[in-house]
């Protein structure tokens, strides 16, 4: 590959009790790269995500943010949790905050941002996300899709080197999903670094540089998108395409 490595996961191991659910996991994803990762439910996907910022640990193998092993406390692991945007399919917003106050929140407590320059720069993604005059309403008043841009606004508010979406519109109303589909591919072309769980497939055809296949905890398959969809090597992901498809 001839961009520079941001994420490098070299023979990571990870087990729940017996359960071996990151096999040999080798995976770089290069600055501004997108990487979707597709699968069957339980293949390891989220845990994989997880792991990138910590929130999991791993038995064995190592995992490499800009050429630095992750780190294990501290106010060094907040710096990552930052640095590594994370969406997840239940938007976790907090529900007693206005919109703004939670996008404001991280750059404050994280980035040691004050309340005024947080608010500015919140109040810009807002904007970005199609969102600027919800600024300041409650998460239990906005929509589904709506809520999903908050928690992407409040993602990138802290700079992050890479986003990570862990199926972002699987809890979505299918007529809210093309609306946070369209944030995300503008990022992408904007150069965001992004790994993207995603059963979307128009979003991995028209946003990604690589889709990995993950199956029972292994990486099966790790091609372009176009080769991926009209001739993926393996039984496993001919068969989870002939489903989803
Ligand atoms: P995916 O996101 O691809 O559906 P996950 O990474 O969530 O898969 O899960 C991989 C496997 O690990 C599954 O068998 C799941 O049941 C198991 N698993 C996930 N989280 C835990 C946990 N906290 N404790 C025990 N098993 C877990
Ligand atoms: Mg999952």
């Amino acid at each position: 590959m001839a961009v520079d490595p941001l994420i490098e996961l070299r023979d990571v191991n990870k087990f729940f009790g017996d359960l071996h659910v990151l096999q040999d996991i080798d995976l770089t994803v290069g600055k501004g790269e997108v990487v979707v990762v597709i699968g069957p439910s339980g293949s390891g996907k989220s845990t994989l995500c997880r792991a990138i910022n910590r929130l999991e640990t791993i038995r064995s193998g190592e995992i490499l943010l800009d050429g630095q092993p992750l780190p294990d406390e501290g106010k060094a692991l907040a710096a990552l949790r930052a640095d590594v945007g994370m969406v997840f399919q239940s938007f976790n917003l907090f529900a007693h905050m206005t919109v703004l106050q939670n996008v404001s929140l991280g750059q404050i407590k994280v980035r040691g941002r004050k309340k005024e320059e947080a608010d500015k720069r919140s109040r810009e993604l807002l904007e970005r996300v199609g969102l600027s005059d919800q600024a300041s309403k409650y998460p239990a008043q906005l929509s589904g899709g709506q809520q999903q841009r908050v928690a992407i606004a409040r993602a990138l508010a802290m700079d992050p080197k890479v986003m990570l979406f862990d199926e972002p519109t699987s809890a979505l109303d299918p007529e809210m999903i093309n609306e946070v589909l369209e944030v995300m591919l503008q990022l992408a072309r904007e150069g965001m670094t992004m790994v993207v769980v995603t059963h979307e497939m128009g979003f991995a055809r028209s946003a990604a540089n690589r889709v990995v296949f993950m199956d029972d905890g292994r990486i099966v398959e790790d091609r372009n998108p176009d080769e991926f969809f009209t001739t993926p090597n393996s039984d496993r992901a001919k068969d989870f395409l002939s489903k989803i498809l």
